[in-house]
């Protein structure tokens, strides 16, 4: 049976699959100011421990898991309503993610949660942390085929471990990734190439 795909695995691989592979193949990691602001917010989210208001529980950190779609990760908050049904609520730092990245996500969550819950849930939140606000975002029958795809393609990522070529679009700036990856370098010759210095070595 096939392991199962990190959830956060999903949406770097909507992002850019090159990402995907320079993080989960590569093991390739980088912060920038994006991503440490959202590891802040994760941090807060990921405390743990529950909490009730309104007749609506709070769940942090909760661990997710779906033997179904073959797919594992944690939740940052799960609210229970009061009749027990529960929704996914995802903290980001910064603007949404082009290509739905963040959207897939949040319904990957749910199709977790519907398992384990044995329920079907209609909708989950984004919570933008610099505006204060969420968002609704429904899960549509196409928001979850796009999870399985992207599951498909991360499955695939990680079994021929070839890093896939650069997006080298509008993605690139928001990219933590950006100076590993070299986007823009001559794809001919091989990464990491620095003209000048081989330059300097042949005098
Ligand atoms: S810099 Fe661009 S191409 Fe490279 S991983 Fe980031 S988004 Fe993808």
């Amino acid at each position: 049976m096939d392991e199962e795909i990190m959830l956060s695995a999903l949406q770097h691989y909507v992002f850019c699959p090159r990402q995907c592979a320079l993080i989960h193949v590569e093991q390739v990691w980088a912060e920038n100011s994006f991503t440490a602001r959202g590891q802040q917010n994760h941090d807060r989210a990921h405390a743990g421990g529950t909490e009730e208001r309104d007749g609506t529980r709070t769940l942090r950190a909760l661990p997710l898991l779906s033997r179904q779609h073959g797919l594992a990760g944690v939740a940052d908050v799960v609210e229970l309503l009061p009749d027990g049904s529960p929704r996914p609520v995802e903290y980001k730092s910064g603007r949404a993610k082009p290509r739905l990245a963040d959207e897939v996500q949040l319904c990957a969550q749910a199709l977790c949660l519907e398992e384990m819950f044995a329920t079907t849930i209609p909708e989950g939140f984004i919570y933008h942390a610099a505006s204060h606000k969420r968002r609704a975002v429904a899960f549509t029958p196409e928001l979850r085929q796009a999870v399985l795809d992207a599951r498909d393609g991360v499955r695939e990522l990680l079994r021929v471990r070839v890093l896939p070529p650069p997006a080298a679009d509008d993605r690139c700036q928001l990219c933590s990734l950006y100076d590993e990856c070299e986007p823009f370098a001559p794809r001919d010759l091989p990464r990491g190439y620095d003209p000048f210095s081989t330059a300097l070595e042949e005098m």
